[in-house]
């Protein structure tokens, strides 16, 4: 059966709240729908720790600058349901808004002394939505994607509390697909004393080793092909760092190669502590080897977790 479909932020608050009534715990699982194995495995990892899971299908204009383009991320809302039907072990729910940035009333731009003042604007800033509460996790937005993608973590840091106040669940689960993501949330959620546990969990990936992603449909047969230097890259890092490699820039450097070799373009390749994301030059505890590249015109990102104990 077809989940039940929430499309207001007072109606998805009254459901919540009448679960918790009944003693049940809720799970949140936020997406921007074009759903495929990687965010359903997160739907049945929540339904393992709670009794009903709502599922956001929103595509946060927050995230996007205005240069990037908003309207072609793809969409598949009736899709996503089908998927959803399939899934069994627990109530799923799916809170799809219109628009969480419309407050009524007129819409107006903020001043803010002209023409955005040489600041990188989002979508809703763009779209004179009037909305001026963002969430900053100031040290930890600013590397990796942070740098390519200046308002993107901003963006989601506040649509993901937006979230958090509507629904009001007891655990979220996000993706280690998006590392930096997963950690600015999980850090704004200590920071802030959300009542809110986050899970992370893994990667979900092709048969291939391609990570999947929402993206990749844009990508062409050659392209994709292409694309699987990042996750073979990232495997074979690994196993070298598993027979003694621990210089990162040794590690870089093949990694680089293996994605120049199939004609990527890379934006970045680094290796991080895992809870800092700060850069490491020798790898003497947990690392996360993170890659960023274009192939063609999407943008991939991909990242394996090395846990060492020396
Ligand atoms: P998105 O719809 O791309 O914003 O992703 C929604 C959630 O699904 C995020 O927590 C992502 O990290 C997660 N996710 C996306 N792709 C994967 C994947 N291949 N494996 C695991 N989680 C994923």
């Amino acid at each position: 059966m077809e989940p039940e479909v929430i499309r207001d932020k007072d109606s998805m608050r009254k459901w919540s709240r009448a679960m918790r009534l009944q003693g049940k715990t809720i799970g949140l699982v936020p997406t921007m729908g074009y759903l495929h194995e990687g965010h359903l495995s997160l739907v049945r990892q929540s339904l393992t720790l709670t009794d009903v899971t709502v599922v956001s299908i929103y595509v946060n204009p927050g995230q996007f600058s205005s240069t990037e383009d908003l309207s072609t991320y793809p969409s598949d809302f009736s899709g996503d349901l089908t998927k959803l039907a399939a899934i069994s072990g627990g109530k799923v729910v799916v809170f799809n808004p219109k628009n969480l940035y419309d407050y009524g009333g007129e819409t107006k731009k903020i001043n803010d002394g002209g023409g955005g003042g040489g600041r990188v604007l989002s979508c809703v800033e763009e779209g004179g939505l009037g909305h001026e509460t963002w969430i900053r996790v100031e040290r930890l937005e600013k590397g990796l994607c942070g740098k390519s993608r200046p308002v993107f973590f901003r963006g989601v840091a506040t649509i993901v509390t937006k979230l958090f106040n509507i629904v009001e669940p007891d655990v979220a689960v996000f993706g280690k697909k998006d590392y930096q993501q997963w950690r600015i949330i999980q850090r704004m959620v200590r920071d802030l004393d959300f009542g809110i546990e986050i899970v992370g969990s893994d990667i979900a990936r092709e048969k291939d080793g391609l990570a999947m992603s929402s993206r990749n449909v844009r990508l062409s047969d050659e392209e994709r092909q292409r694309a699987l230097s990042i996750s073979r890259s990232l495997a074979m890092a690994k196993a070298s760092v598993a027979e003694g490699k621990t210089s990162c820039a040794e590690l870089k450097d093949m990694i680089i190669k293996q994605l120049v070799g199939s004609a990527g373009r890379v934006d970045y390749v680094e290796i991080v502590d895992q809870e800092t994301l700060e850069g490491v030059e020798e790898i003497k505890s947990g690392v996360v080897i993170c890659v960023a590249a274009w192939f063609g015109t999407v943008r991939l990102i991909d990242n394996i977790e090395i846990d060492v104990s020396l």
